[in-house]
């Protein structure tokens, strides 16, 4: 697994398909905002993205894809399971304030019968590639799970235009690949389809979907083509674009729990922000909580949210716990298996030892707060200062500890605005992306979209594209 290409490039060659890669981006909507600055409101830059494809077996996709309607069915139950969360989230609720003020909302909300309770996810599910310690199959690779989004999973929109351009650059170097390699993949058709479907369930032809945004949103050709294909789904949705600013202005909740903005019932809430402390004081705290109060459908609603905390796929990974969820061995094991060993930092004698078991090597583990977005993680150095200044705190229960994944690199070139192009060694990690709508009693909707790779420099910790860390991908199926 080098590269998808059989001859060697030469160096002026490479920087005129960068310029010819660039174009094609530009041309097709693979952009973002420069900055969030108002100045860069009408400018666009194509986002990070690689200018090959990166080979992956064809098995890892497919087991990855397969798995993906039960994971969705899987999350799905957790977030039904209000014991199991009480218990989940007991320690993290005591010292990480972020969690706590959704964990107070969900509180408020799980029993009352007057807020919506069909839940709509559009969740994506990353893995990495491990190598196989022992194979009976010839197979070298088995896929590990990252982890799991439930809100604002991004990037269905911008990957499905990146597969004309990859084949476009195979075709320019002359590389000899079928349509099949590197295959059609459209998430944003089945995540509209979601949001389509939650709004035809809401039943009020008049009713809006709003995108809950932040302010000067980078990441904005990727939502647009989300938002256009709901419009191409069905005309009469009339998608709107709030920030939770916005909504303190001019959002209510009615007598009858209707949310109104404006003029405008608001049907369903997509969130693609509010996964971030930052995105809340107070008073959108108290936003947060009327939409949640009311009988638009959420995606995701609070309890989604937090099942796709850290600290979850932890506890589910702990033995004994995925059996609460899932009776199926033949599921089970297609679950089980792809858990990267994990690790609970709460206060007492397993999370002492646990502890002195990353101080002890590093390098083996990283170290995760109930965060998203990317950049949050520690390692190396900075998850040995921490856990000794943190051996006697009650916060460290807040964070989760994960093996570390080392998935083969692959040589590829990264194209980011303003900087040269670089032969670099690779590693990459595939989201599969999925949407699910049910209640307690019926699952009405669990479908499984597409997929979305992302690589970054072998020599980079983090993850995340909008955090700067790697540039979208699309796989070259071996
Ligand atoms: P976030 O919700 O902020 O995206 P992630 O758990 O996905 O948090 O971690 C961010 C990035 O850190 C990932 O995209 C990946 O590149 C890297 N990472 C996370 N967990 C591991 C792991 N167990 N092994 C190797 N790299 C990891
Ligand atoms: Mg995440
Ligand atoms: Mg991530």
């Amino acid at each position: 697994m080098e590269s998808c290409l059989e001859r060697k490039i030469s160096d002026a060659e490479l920087e005129e398909l960068k310029i010819n890669a660039i174009d094609w981006a530009l041309a097709h909507g693979i952009g973002m905002r420069p900055s969030v600055d108002d100045s860069d409101q009408d400018k666009l830059v194509h986002a990070p993205f690689t200018l090959f494809p990166t080979p992956v077996p064809q098995y890892i996709i497919q087991q990855a894809t397969q798995s993906m309607a039960y994971f969705n069915r899987l999350m799905h139950r957790v977030a039904m399971d209000h014991q199991f969360l009480v218990e989940s989230f007991k320690s993290v609720i005591q010292t990480d304030d972020f969690t706590r003020n959704l964990w107070n909302i969900y509180m408020k909300v799980h029993d009352d019968e007057k807020a919506q309770k069909l839940c709509l996810g559009l969740f994506r599910n990353d893995f990495m590639l491990d190598k196989v310690k022992e194979s009976n199959d010839g197979r070298k690779f088995e896929i590990k799970q990252i982890e799991f989004n439930s809100i604002a999973s991004s990037f269905g929109g911008l990957t499905a235009e990146l597969i004309p351009l990859h084949r476009y650059v195979l075709d320019l170097v002359g590389q000899n690949y079928t349509d099949k390699q590197v295959p059609d993949n459209r998430p944003i058709e089945g995540l509209a389809g979601g949001l389509v479907r939650a709004w035809e369930l809401y039943d009020n032809k008049h009713a809006v979907v709003l995108f809950v945004v932040g302010v000067n949103e980078m990441n904005i050709m990727d939502q647009r083509f989300l938002d256009y294909e709901i419009y191409k789904q069905n005309k009469q949705i009339k998608v709107i674009r709030k920030t939770f600013n916005d909504l303190l202005k001019y959002g209510k909740l009615n007598e009858d729990r209707k949310y109104i903005i404006s003029e405008d019932e608001v049907g369903v809430v997509y969130y693609r922000a509010g996964y971030s402390p930052t995105s809340y004081n107070e008073k959108i705290w108290q936003v947060r909580l009327e939409l949640e109060q009311g009988s638009c459908i959420k995606c995701p609603p609070i309890n989604y949210q937090l099942v796709g905390a850290k600290k979850i796929q932890q506890i589910l990974a702990e033995p004994g716990v995925l059996d609460r969820f899932i009776k199926d061995p033949v599921v089970f094991d297609m679950i089980k298996s792809t858990f990267a060993g994990q690790y609970s930092l709460d206060i007492g004698k397993e999370g002492d030892k646990n502890l002195k078991m990353a101080v002890k090597s590093p390098n083996n583990y990283v170290l995760k707060p109930q965060r998203e977005g990317g950049g949050h993680n520690m390692y190396d150095d900075e998850l040995v200062e921490f856990l000794k200044q943190h051996e006697n705190s009650a916060e460290r229960a807040g964070y989760i500890l994960m093996e570390k994944i080392r998935p083969q690199t692959q040589t590829n070139y990264l194209i980011k605005a303003g900087t040269p192009l670089v032969k670099s060694k690779c590693i990459s990690e595939l989201g599969i992306y999925g949407c699910y709508i049910g209640n307690e009693k019926e699952e009405l909707y669990n479908t499984v979209c597409g997929h979305l790779l992302r690589t970054k420099t072998a020599d980079t910790n983090e993850g995340g594209v909008c955090a700067g860390f790697s540039g979208i991908d699309s796989p070259f199926i071996i």
